[in-house]
């Protein structure tokens, strides 16, 4: 037997390899439970209660897809609106403004139900190859705000694999295999359909049973994105956009406002149009830098202060879909038009129906959030 097998030499290194393999174990431990835990939300004192999505759809029960639905309800007649933030989990101003939203909310007349996290298995973990964060900080006035930075796609843990080509299940459309996870490319879904298809399903059934009239889908795309700064309805939300529309010019704030192509499928705007029988969907984009192609290093400030090099460079080119400069597209700034965007969707929609008006009391101000930064309608931090 080889006697230097039993060494002190030897010892000391395998003792050295394990105490490696340990730190590793317990450093990868705590990133891996940090990434499983979700950002805190501090509902306004008129939240009516919390429900369950299981409750509308007993299928996604006992699933990470079974995520928290904030209603607001005053009790009193009116419609109702449903908004969802955090459908795609790598656009930050979507799940931001619903939470903005929840934290301030008070309702008069009718009901209002948020979604901040609508795909919470995509906030269990990033795109690969994307070198995202999978958390961000915001500033409050009471000290940081922490928030997850996730994925757009279902973490395939929950639904795998992927086919190589995705065939929407209603209308036969191809897609690429990955998008099979992409809620926003699986309306209206499916009862027993797939994880994701299950989950678009669950708000199809909320829309139908709570008789939502509006539902707003927030979402951010990349610079070079085509459909931006935009709010994409179908044709039966068309009286109620154009009512926006004209509202949010009269205040000097430009959105283009983008009819749903009939023949695009899987789309929120697309799909709760045609399947629905009583809710009228939107669908909002804002810039989003650090979603895009060209952005450089991954930061947090990259993420809330949407300044950009490599983007300045390109909008100075007049190779992106919106301005940018020097200035960027703050989160604020991006979290403000989305509110806003919902909140002249409401107004429009109790111009044309007073009886059945939604009143609500509390709902961020545009130019506050823009000027007093978001944070300012965040409320109690963690210390
Ligand atoms: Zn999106």
């Amino acid at each position: 037997m080889d006697k230097r097998v039993f060494s002190s030499d030897n010892l000391v290194k395998s003792l050295c390899a394990f105490a490696i393999l340990g730190g590793l174990f317990v450093a990868s431990r705590k990133i891996f439970i940090e990434s499983r835990q979700q950002f805190p939300i501090y509902p306004s004192a008129a939240l009516t209660r919390i429900a369950r999505l299981s409750e509308y759809f007993d299928g996604v029960r006992g699933t990470t897809a079974d995520g928290e639905v904030y209603v607001f309800d005053s009790g009193m007649p009116g419609a109702s609106i449903l908004i969802l933030g955090g459908t795609h989990n790598d656009e930050p101003s979507g799940h931001v403004a619903a939470i903005a939203m929840i934290e301030n909310l008070h309702v008069k007349k009718g009901r209002i139900f948020i979604v901040p996290r609508a795909n919470p298995s995509g906030l269990t973990h990033t795109t690969p190859l994307e070198g995202f964060f999978d958390r961000y900080y915001v500033d409050t006035p009471n000290g940081k705000r922490w928030f997850k930075f996730g994925s757009r796609y279902t973490n395939p843990i929950y639904q795998w694999p992927d086919p190589d080509i995705f065939v929407h299940h209603q209308s036969l459309q191809s897609m690429a295999g990955e998008e099979s996870r992409n809620l926003n490319r699986c309306w209206p879904g499916r009862p027993d359909g797939t994880y994701t298809e299950k989950l678009a399903y669950a708000y199809m059934e909320l829309m139908r049973k709570e008789k939502i009239d509006l539902a707003a889908d927030f979402h951010e795309a990349p610079l070079e994105y085509f459909l931006i700064n935009a709010i994409c309805y179908p044709e039966k939300s068309s009286k109620v956009a154009l009512g926006a529309e004209f509202n949010l010019s009269m205040e000097d704030l430009q959105y283009t406002m983008e009819a749903s192509p009939g023949n695009l499928h899987g789309f929120f705007h697309r799909e709760v149009g045609d399947y629905s029988s009583t809710t009228m969907p939107f669908l909002m984009e804002t810039p989003n830098p650090s979603q895009g192609r060209f952005h450089g290093k991954m930061t947090n400030d990259l993420i809330v202060t949407g300044q950009d090099t490599n983007y300045i460079k390109a909008g100075k080119l007049g190779r992106l879909f919106v301005d940018m400069d020097e200035n960027g597209w703050p989160l604020s700034l991006r979290v403000a038009r989305q509110i806003k965007s919902a909140e002249e969707i409401i107004n429009s929609f109790n111009e044309l129906y007073p009886d059945r008006a939604i009143e609500a009391e509390g709902i961020p101000p545009y130019r506050e959030i823009v000027e007093k930064g978001v944070g300012a309608f965040l409320h109690a931090p963690e210390k």
